[in-house]
């Protein structure tokens, strides 16, 4: 047709982990056959854009060759499966690992033409009867009704968001050991504008389970989704809709039922926060690890500050140590031998990327996803906005007296919710070009949905926007409290009595 695409790619690569080879193949990948950056996405994994079709199959190919895979990073299957990056908490993370890397395998699709297409660059013989029998053992001839999203999460740091996802786990550790997990399911944050048939939605914590039941458990809360998910409507094709409409008591009898009763009573846990710890700290192994933060996610080389090339020296000069991509979009250097880390800061602060300091306490809370000109659903902005927008509300905070206090802010350019908006304090989601919605009442642990505070403000009118509401929070808050629960206790109520009053006016 002499049409001309681009593709997306996007790595599968579960818990965010890869090698300094792997990093390396990523790097080089970016360079050759992307946009000379690697985007970070919220998922812990990475994604290039601007791929160029006969770019499709070497780029594939060789994401194979680094042992990593590009296989179930989209389309309606099991997603990059995620899980807590961080090594500074608790020697268990490396049994979650385990069972983060058994889920993937389990849910895994087997259909040979990934392999034979993109590996080992065969033509399809689509008469064939392997190809044309083929079934897949898990999600049959029609796959799943929508995408499937699972985490796991070690409390109390609740850094992968794990109540937006399908299924999430959360680790039961005592001492250093892992017990099994606590299930939460039927989280989703996709939505779209103007229709109320379509809503966000936080997980519920149904019960716990036994390490040994993982894969038996995920393989089951997945079929759940296969057999009851709504598959006229890929808008209300979740499972979060399944569990809404069916109800939990529902869910967790059908669960048993495919489980042999597999769950039991919820544990005990709290989470308490949901960012990444910046800078180099000791992790409990006894090595130490740095984490660098991202601007929105997106690795790039520009003046004074050459990220990618840093990073790439990194992996070249420090072959053992492990990259992690974390659920914030930032990047945690692991496994580092003590003797190593004034080397690796060093070698960082050649290309002009710190260790210390890096960043403003708001942009080290923020997140937003690419948006335009990279994703054809961008209504508005996000990327390339949102570090502006920030630097324009820490104006703002600063002449009130608010600098140092965190806000968890989020902004994407549509509806779906990728950097999940969301859970924010301060939410922006695109109506149309410089025209956003605002979210305000997120917390800091993550486990409070916000809501719409206004439906649309625009990028010019930030400061007028927003300098009341902060305003309120500086002289009406309770002593440490955050923007988010001020929001949920006054502003929020507060608008929606003015809706209300205004309706029956
Ligand atoms: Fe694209 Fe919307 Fe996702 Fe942003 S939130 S990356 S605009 S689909």
């Amino acid at each position: 047709t002499g049409k001309k695409w681009l593709v997306m790619i996007r790595g599968r690569i579960p818990g965010g982990i890869m090698t300094s080879a792997q990093w390396q193949v990523f790097d080089d990948l970016a360079t050759q056959y992307g946009n000379n950056t690697l985007r970070l996405t919220t998922r812990q994994s990475i994604q290039f854009h601007g791929v160029v079709k006969n770019g499709l199959g070497p780029l594939i190919k060789r994401i194979n060759d680094s042992l990593l895979s590009t296989l179930a990073a989209c389309g309606d299957v099991n997603r990059n499966i995620t899980a807590s990056p961080t090594p500074a908490y608790t020697q268990a993370r490396a049994q979650v690992i385990e069972d983060a890397y058994l889920v993937t395998e389990a849910l895994a699709p087997k259909t040979p033409a990934y392999h034979s297409i993109w590996v080992d660059n065969v033509q399809l013989n689509l008469d064939a009867p392997e190809n044309t029998a083929f079934t897949d053992p898990l999600y049959g001839q029609t796959y799943l009704p929508r995408k499937f999203k699972t985490s796991f999460v070690i409390p109390p740091v609740n850094d992968m968001d794990v109540y937006t996802n399908d299924l999430g786990f959360i680790a039961v550790v005592e001492g250093d050991r892992l017990l099994g997990y606590n299930l939460a399911v039927g989280g989703g944050l996709g939505r779209s504008h103007g229709n109320d048939q379509t809503y966000t939605r936080l997980a519920d914590v149904i019960g716990f389970i036994p390490r040994d039941k993982v894969v038996e458990v995920a393989r089951a809360v997945l079929t759940i989704h296969r057999d009851f998910g709504d598959r006229t409507n890929r808008k209300h094709a979740r499972l979060k809709y399944v569990v809404a409409e069916r109800g939990v008591a529902w869910l967790t009898a059908e669960l048993n039922r495919r489980t042999g009763n597999a769950l039991a009573g919820v544990r005990r846990f709290e989470f308490t926060s949901t960012g990444d710890l910046l800078g180099w700290h000791r992790a409990v192994d006894g090595s130490q690890f740095l984490t660098l933060f991202v601007q929105t996610g997106r690795i790039k080389d520009v003046p004074g500050h050459a990220m990618k090339s840093a990073l790439r020296a990194v992996a070249e000069k420090f072959p053992h140590i492990e990259f992690r991509i974390s659920a914030n979009q930032n990047v945690i250097l692991a496994n580092v031998p003590p003797a190593d880390q004034a080397g690796i800061t060093a070698l960082l602060a050649t290309h002009g990327v710190k260790t210390e300091n890096q960043t403003s306490i708001l942009h080290a809370a923020s997140m937003a996803c690419p948006s335009l000109p990279t994703c054809g659903l961008g209504l508005a902005e996000s990327e390339r906005a949102l570090p502006g927008l920030i630097n324009r509300i820490e104006k703002v905070a600063a002449e009130l007296g608010l600098a140092g206090e965190e806000i968890i802010i989020r902004s994407t350019g549509c509806p779906n919710g990728c950097a999940r908006p969301y859970m924010a304090e301060l939410g922006f989601v695109g109506k149309a070009p410089g025209k956003y919605q605002l979210w305000l009442g997120g917390n800091g642990s993550g486990t409070r949905l916000n809501q719409v505070y206004k439906e649309v403000i625009k990028e010019a009118e930030l400061e007028a926007e927003l300098r009341p509401l902060l305003t309120r929070w500086k002289n009406e808050r309770l002593t440490g409290e955050r923007f988010g629960d001020f929001s949920t206790r006054i502003l929020l109520p507060e608008a929606a009595r003015a809706a209300a009053a205004a309706q029956t006016a």
